[in-house]
């Protein structure tokens, strides 16, 4: 049951917002920036955000050279400049709210690795350079094989390695762990282990409701606005939206002494990604190796895609190398057709800011503030 106090003072806001990941808190900042009068609750499910937020490779990047050739030919050139424009703007957005040493922010820069299967005409890099310059003010990708030996990777079916100085790195737990310190100190108030099981839109308002492990009786909130930044679990509520769940697999070996390298690296145009934290080394993906089966909300590790990291770390990142692993772990993404995310008003008080794909650290500094620029 619920008290005549409960009901009176806690159930109700001006804007309600449904996930606490990084989108969700990004959100509720910058419209407490904008509104400061106006009381917004996040319910999130979780002790802490259970879905991609606290569980990726904390790249602050906006795309390696593979990549953005891919996105250029499946979805043309001017939406794929305009995602880079969001995810460099995006990341500014987070410097600017936190500051960079409580992201754990460091311009490393990087690179990618291609193999002899992979096309590559340097004509094609100068053209994206061109395309990149007034974006980023600088010529973005270079091409430098030396830096394979530099770093210590295995030259084996390696044909190309592209240099990139404009990215960096954050430290997604520091990160994550100061927005939600930062978003609570602007008078956003959180409630975990709020899981939102249905809505109502009556037009006038929002009825939500939900339910928590320690109550018998169903918390219905009412708000004026309602947000969802449910992100790859968002079908339940909008079957009709583009948003498919895909998973992906992490691992972090112990500190290994005398690693060659420090910065964020891809090889197969994204799918794989890797990391220095310090002198470990943070690699994921895979997805690619079993798309249909990673297709799922399920948090949890497939044996297949984990033997593969193993396989290119022993075989490409370190080879003859002794490491161990200190754990692995895995997180879930939201994709569509479209790589562009959703922000969309959905019903008269109802807004999705869904579908963030595996860029949403950088991509949710700007998603926010269009959230904000609906409500
Ligand atoms: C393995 C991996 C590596 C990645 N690497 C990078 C990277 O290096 N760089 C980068 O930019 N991006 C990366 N990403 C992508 C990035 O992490 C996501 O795009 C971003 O975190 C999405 O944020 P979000 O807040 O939209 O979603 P989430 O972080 O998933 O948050 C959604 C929240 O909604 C809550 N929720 C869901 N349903 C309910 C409900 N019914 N009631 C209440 N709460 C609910 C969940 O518990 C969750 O906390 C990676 C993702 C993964 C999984």
């Amino acid at each position: 049951m619920l008290s005549f106090w409960e009901k009176n003072s806690f159930l109700n806001y001006d804007i309600i917002i449904v996930g606490g990941g990084i989108n969700g808190l990004s959100a509720a900042c910058a419209i407490k920036e904008k509104y400061p009068k106006r009381s917004v609750l996040i319910l999130e499910r979780g002790s802490w955000p259970l879905g991609a937020s606290t569980r990726n490779a904390g790249f602050a990047c906006f795309g390696s050279f593979a990549e953005i050739r891919d996105d250029i030919s499946q979805n043309g050139l001017d939406k794929a400049l305009q995602l880079i424009e969001w995810r460099v703007k995006g990341l500014e957005i987070h410097k600017q709210r936190l500051g960079t040493q409580k992201m754990g922010y460091k311009t490393t820069g990087g690179g990618e690795i291609l193999f002899n299967d992979e096309p590559f005409e340097k004509e094609e890099l100068e053209t994206m350079n061109y395309h990149l310059k007034p974006i980023l003010n600088a010529d973005v990708f270079k091409t430098d094989i030396s830096k394979v030996n530099e770093y210590g990777f295995s030259s084996k079916n390696i044909s190309q390695f592209i240099t990139n100085s404009c990215e960096g790195q954050v430290d997604s737990g520091l990160l994550m762990y100061n927005l939600w310190q930062y978003t609570t100190s602007l008078g956003v108030i959180i409630m975990n282990g709020m899981e939102v099981l249905d809505f109502n839109d009556s037009g006038k308002n929002c009825e939500i409701i939900t339910k928590h492990n320690l109550l018998s009786e169903t918390p219905k909130f009412t708000c004026q606005t309602l947000i969802f930044s449910t992100n790859a679990f968002s079908s339940h509520f909008f079957p009709n939206l583009d948003v498919v769940p895909g998973r992906g697999q992490i691992l972090a070996t112990k500190p290994i002494e005398g690693l060659k390298f420090k910065g964020i690296f891809h090889f197969r145009q994204g799918y794989y990604y890797f990391r220095n934290y310090g002198n470990r080394i943070i690699f994921g993906g895979g997805r690619n190796e079993n798309k249909e089966g990673e297709t799922t909300t399920e948090i949890a590790l497939n044996n297949e895609i984990q033997n593969s990291l193993d396989h290119y770390l022993q075989t490409l990142i370190i080879p003859e190398t002794n490491y161990e692993i200190d754990c692995r772990w895995a997180g879930i993404m939201a994709f569509g057709k479209d790589k562009l995310p959703i922000i969309e008003r959905v019903s008269p008080n109802v807004i999705a800011g869904v579908r963030m794909g595996g860029m949403g650290v950088a991509l949710s500094g700007v998603t926010a503030e269009r959230i904000a620029e609906i409500v």
